[in-house]
């Protein structure tokens, strides 16, 4: 093989089964060799890490053949719709990266949709049924028995035509009449026993006012919006595997022996995204927000993109991690180890290194002068030499995490201990010579002495010393509140779980330490979304952050604490 011909099929076997489809779609040259697809979000709620995985399907097999991808609100329902949704989709559609091509609204079509819902009448394959839907659902039958037909189902199109302009001019209750296609009460496949295609929602529609008061239920709505637009590829999630041949009746009753180039849009679908200790389901989202269980859509640890966002991941950490789950047929439990690890080895490329104190104690070096302070050289990213280098602050007096001491250590306690020596990260090894404690025990100050020869750097500096420890000078800090976040659920997969989620909660996912410091670049630094906390995590500023009042939101560990539990 010629290296050209090894490059495309390393590339060829790199594809995913969809972009394989769609290779060998455009290569059969349907669709006159056009490629279309849509990502067809329910303006009901804020994206989720769920839809990145769709997005980076639906926006990314375009980009990558040469095809265009549109943005299409779904916004069938008033019920639960609204233009705060909209704008959040538009902004974290953007900030993973992607740009669509048209925006659409299924609303756009209701005229259409109501035409050819017209014309179903008319030929009689559709009728109103003014049974309950309990009555409805009690006649469908199961899998193994055929349905039984309602009473309406034969009466004349007039009457259903009559009926279904009353559906939609109003004064009718909700649920008191539906159309339904008529098709087959015995089929094999649930979703053709009479399908209901229409109902009535008494609520003003964001974008459409109170022009529609009937509303097209989703399998009437999305195949034909899909061919309105002409989509060539409808790509969505596996649980729509048994409403596809329902889709492509739809598409065939439109078309009417149309188009006989076969120019229609086809549904391909792939697993969904299902994390550990999280839910996906936009309801039970919402019920955390408006039920104050979360501070909001994007709470830090909700699986919310505006979350994630806010928690520090970087888009390109959620793209890698959705690049490292894959698109496969079937379902699975992804494990939220994965989405951390795809961050921490995003976030190592990208974040400023700083050094902050959680869990203070007071070091004091007592031979270091009084009043006396030295400017130590701190590199800003080890990854990336052409970031440079910044500068904090050496005093006589510091705070170091109280974890960082012991008096009476084991072995392999690398850390401050009397006796020992230790290096302060940039800057000197001292040798700890004791501590003051309180009545309670409790250590309230540790003491050492530096080696004025042993500043990091100098000629002669580098003897070994195994510990090194961050530090930042008494003087020198800025005071900080940070959040630690945990998972938000205690068990692995809460929506298998019989309680209700609520009760799954983790009550520890936040800790909220109020006696942080951190070094004072940071006020320097205040534009920097990445940081590196070092030695302890990645952490970004909250958006509550201001200068008189730092808040930080640990992204994540630096190593996975939960692998051990
Ligand atoms: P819900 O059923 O909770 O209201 P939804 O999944 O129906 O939410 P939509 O707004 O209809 O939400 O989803 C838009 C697109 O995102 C659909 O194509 C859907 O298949 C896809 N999607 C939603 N959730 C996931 C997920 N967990 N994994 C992959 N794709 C998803
Ligand atoms: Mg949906």
């Amino acid at each position: 093989m010629t290296d050209n011909k090894i490059e495309e099929a390393t590339e060829k076997k790199s594809l995913n089964f969809i972009e394989q489809i769609v290779e060998a779609d455009l290569e059969a040259g349907k669709n006159g060799g056009r490629l279309q697809t849509r990502f067809p979000p329910e303006p009901n709620g804020y994206l989720h890490i769920g839809h990145a995985k769709a997005i980076c399907m639906d926006f990314g097999v375009a980009e990558k053949f040469g095809g265009i991808c549109n943005l299409r609100l779904d916004d069938t329902n008033p019920q639960k719709e609204d233009t705060e949704y909209v704008d959040a989709i538009k902004e974290d559609i953007e900030w993973l990266g992607f740009h669509w091509a048209h925006l659409y609204h299924a609303s756009d079509y209701f005229q259409q949709l109501w035409d050819f819902a017209v014309r179903l009448i008319k030929e009689g394959k559709a009728y109103v049924d003014e049974q309950t839907s309990e009555q409805i659902a009690a006649q469908k039958g199961t899998p193994t028995q055929p349905g039984t037909p309602s009473p309406f189902r034969d009466r004349p199109a007039e009457e259903s035509l009559a009926l279904f302009e009353k559906m939609n001019s109003g004064g009718l209750p909700e649920g008191s009449m539906v159309l339904r296609a008529k098709i087959d009460m015995a089929s094999p496949n649930m979703h053709f026993r009479d399908p209901v295609i229409y109902r009535i929602i008494n609520k003003e529609h964001h974008r459409t006012g109170n022009k529609w008061k009937a509303y097209p239920m989703y399998d009437f709505a999305h195949g034909q919006s899909d061919y309105f637009e002409g989509v060539t590829h409808s790509i969505c999630t596996l649980e729509f595997v048994p409403h596809r041949p329902l889709y492509d009746y739809f598409i065939d009753e439109l078309k009417e022996g149309r188009d006989l180039d076969d120019n229609r849009p086809r549904q391909y679908e792939f697993n969904r995204l299902n994390l550990t200790y999280t839910v996906m389901s936009k309801r039970k989202l919402l019920a955390l927000v408006t039920e104050h269980l979360v501070d909001g859509w994007d709470d830090p640890r909700m699986p919310t993109l505006c979350g994630l966002r806010r928690r520090g991941y970087s888009p390109e950490a959620v793209r890698k991690f959705i690049d490292m789950i894959g698109y496969t047929k079937f379902d699975a439990l992804n494990d939220y180890a994965m989405l951390e690890a795809a961050a921490r080895e995003d976030l190592n490329a990208r974040a400023l290194r700083v050094s902050a104190v959680l869990n203070p104690v007071k070091l004091i070096v007592t031979n270091y002068p009084e009043g006396k302070t030295e400017e130590m050289e701190a590199v800003n990213n080890p990854e990336r030499p052409e970031d440079g280098t910044h500068t904090i602050t050496f005093s006589r007096e510091l705070w170091i995490e109280r974890d960082d001491f012991m008096e009476e250590a084991p072995k392999k306690f690398f850390r401050m201990v009397p006796g020992k020596e230790v290096r302060l990260k940039n800057a000197y090894i001292v040798k700890c010579t004791g501590c003051k404690k309180a009545a309670d025990g409790t250590v309230e100050e540790i003491y050492c002495e530096y080696d004025p020869e042993s500043r990091s750097g100098m000629a002669g500096a580098d003897r070994k010393v195994k510990g090194t420890l961050h530090w930042v000078s008494v003087s020198h800090c800025l005071d900080a509140e940070v959040r630690l976040y945990d998972r938000l659920f205690t068990v692995e997969n809460p929506a298998a779980d019989e309680r209700d989620f609520r009760e799954l909660l983790n009550p520890d996912s936040l800790t909220v330490l109020k006696n942080c410091h951190v070094e004072s670049y940071l006020a320097e630094a205040a534009g920097q979304k990445y940081l590196q906390f070092q030695r302890i995590g990645y952490f970004t500023f909250d958006k509550s952050s201001t200068p008189d009042h730092l808040v930080f939101n640990r992204t994540v560990g630096l190593k996975d604490s939960w692998a051990k539990k």
